[in-house]
């Protein structure tokens, strides 16, 4: 019965996903549904799209936070679902729309029973980019504040329904986009002594680049460097003028990552001595590592230990999550919900299942309540 509620609230989130600092109708639709519960011991502020909502305690000694993120991204949504984004060419295909849902089950069940301790839930923009987590943690709201311990969860569609996983320390790695230009001179492709060829010089780069991992960095502390797209020139007779490459950084250590980074640099250097060309280095969205405090996770276990749900480790990732910008600040951890979804995160047809919204409900309000 109770899941009915959420199952709604989850739907109509679902129809509604908007991007990063874009989320508009998202922040209008959590406000008129917080704003609908009882408000004596609720505090509701607005931060950009996102929202803080501070719940009293009867002790209210410290606050725990909880966070979800809110935004969508930018793919067409293949499901086929009745409930189906009503924003063309964007979707809930990261499980945000049941973070949400969660968070304000959550939330009800802190207004209809308090807790002993008081509870700060983050509402958060922007996750998948430009990334809000670290204009949050420096805003002045979360100074106010001043949680003690935060968490979080994201939804596994490796894992079935009925568990949770985590572990302690890393769960995901350091991550940073990378956005690279090349311009120099094109011409005739049979003149190239009166050109600066950039398809050379991007393909040059991209030799050197792998060996910053595999020559600059120490191989006990694990990096990957990739590129996932490359483009130059116009025609199969022209030298290319113009040159561009994407890719991604991911590392274990930060200070890997901004070893890496100098090792671009210098090589970038050398490209434009060798190539007499110009180039332009944007490393775009970055997420510090989730780094999980042991002893929270350990606390979470018990928890979850007294619980009907199970508790599974989880392995470490090279993927990236902007909650660790959180955990650079305020000790705490994240852990993965099972949603059984045949489809991955990011895929068209994320299919994560509704019965998962009540076991995170269950297990969130466990791990808040615990605190006494
Ligand atoms: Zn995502
Ligand atoms: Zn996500």
């Amino acid at each position: 019965m109770m899941n009915d509620q959420w199952i709604k609230v989850r739907r109509d989130l679902h129809q509604i996903p908007e991007i990063g600092f874009k989320e508009f109708k998202t922040q209008e639709y959590l406000l008129t549904y917080i704003q609908s519960l009882p408000q004596q011991n609720l505090t509701v502020e607005k931060w950009r799209t996102g929202l803080f909502v501070f719940v009293e305690g009867k002790k209210g000694e410290k606050t725990v936070a909880y966070r979800t993120d809110i935004d969508g991204l930018p793919i067409k949504e293949e499901t086929g679902f009745e409930f189906a984004s009503h924003h063309e060419g964007y979707m809930h295909a990261c499980g945000h729309d049941f973070h949400m849902t969660i968070a304000l089950g959550a939330l009800t069940e802190m207004v209809n029973q308090p807790p002993e301790q008081n509870v700060l839930f983050i509402f958060q923009p922007a996750e998948e980019g430009p990334g809000g987590a670290e204009l949050m943690l420096e805003s002045d709201l979360m100074k106010k504040y001043n949680p003690s311990s935060i968490f979080a969860l994201h939804i596994d569609p490796k894992l079935p329904v009925g568990t949770v996983s985590s572990k302690p320390g890393l769960l995901f790695a350091n991550t940073s986009e990378l956005f690279i230009d090349f311009k120099g001179k094109g011409g005739h492709a049979a003149y190239p002594h009166e050109t600066k060829d950039m398809i050379m010089a991007a393909s040059a780069f991209n030799v050197q680049l792998q060996q910053v991992v595999s020559r600059m960095r120490d191989p006990l502390k694990p990096a990957v460097v990739t590129l996932g797209k490359m483009e130059a020139g116009t025609v199969q007779n022209i030298i290319a003028e113009h040159a561009r490459v994407e890719g991604t950084i991911r590392t274990i250590h930060p200070d890997s990552m901004d070893l890496i980074k100098q090792g671009i640099e210098r090589i970038l250097k050398g490209i434009e001595t060798r190539f007499d060309c110009q180039t332009s280095v944007d490393y775009g969205a970055n997420y510090y590592m989730v780094h999980n405090d042991a002893e929270q996770v350990e606390k979470f276990k018990d928890v979850i230990d007294n619980s009907d749900i199970s508790y599974q480790d989880a392995p470490e990732a090279m993927t990236g999550e902007d909650f660790g910008y959180f955990l650079k600040g305020i000790p705490g951890f994240m852990f993965w919900l099972g949603v059984d979804s045949p489809y991955g995160l990011h895929h068209n047809q994320l299919n994560p299942k509704e019965e998962a919204i009540e076991v995170g409900i269950e297990a969130v309000t466990k791990m808040i309540y615990s605190e006494s």
